[in-house]
């Protein structure tokens, strides 16, 4: 695992974050890789996304598209994934990006939209910057979080947790894929 889970934020987390060694690296790449070869995988993930959803919808959360959620060095936060996002990202293509548009945000945003909407991780579908959301947002952060962790121990797959543009960098350098 990277990164203690003690401070969970809403969707996206601040702490400060610090590259993957080359054991973590190789040994996320291939956790990846295998889940993503796996329906199991994948269904759970989209269950996972589409209970949220429905969660997300009762609250109403108000979007104004700033796009300032995406660029995290602005915003000061950081997305973190878990090895099932990642898989399920990768199976449809996610990691077919340019990767040296790593910088300040996050290589998918562009003109403030997020160009893989439909696959996004589990941290975008659920953070907005509108104020009344941070309550709700926090919790249904541990819980979903929560929910997908079980779901590495059930369908034993290796649980990492990591910031999102490191992963990025791990996965397009290793070609898992697509
Ligand atoms: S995947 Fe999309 S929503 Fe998530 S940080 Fe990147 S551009 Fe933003």
């Amino acid at each position: 695992m990277c990164g203690a889970e003690t401070e969970l934020q809403a969707g996206y987390d601040v702490r400060h974050v610090t590259g993957l060694d080359e054991h973590t690296r190789i040994n996320l790449c291939g956790a990846v890789r295998d889940a993503a070869a796996r329906a199991d995988v994948r269904d759970a993930v989209a269950n996972v996304y589409h209970a949220l959803a429905e969660q997300v919808e009762l609250r109403r959360p108000i979007c104004v598209t700033s796009g300032r959620c995406c660029r995290f060095d602005e915003f000061g936060h950081r997305l973190f994934v878990t090895t099932m996002e990642l898989a399920a990202f990768s199976a449809v293509g996610g990691f077919a990006n340019d990767m040296a548009a790593i910088n300040g945000g996050c290589p998918f945003q562009r003109d403030k939209l997020c160009t893989v909407h439909a696959i996004r991780p589990f941290g975008c579908r659920i953070f907005f910057c509108d104020e009344t959301s941070t309550d709700w947002q926090r919790r249904l952060y541990a819980t979903f979080h929560a929910e997908l962790k079980r779901l590495h121990e059930r369908l034993k797959v290796p649980y990492f947790y990591v910031e999102w543009r490191e992963a990025l960098r791990a996965l397009s350098a290793t070609q898992t894929s697509l």
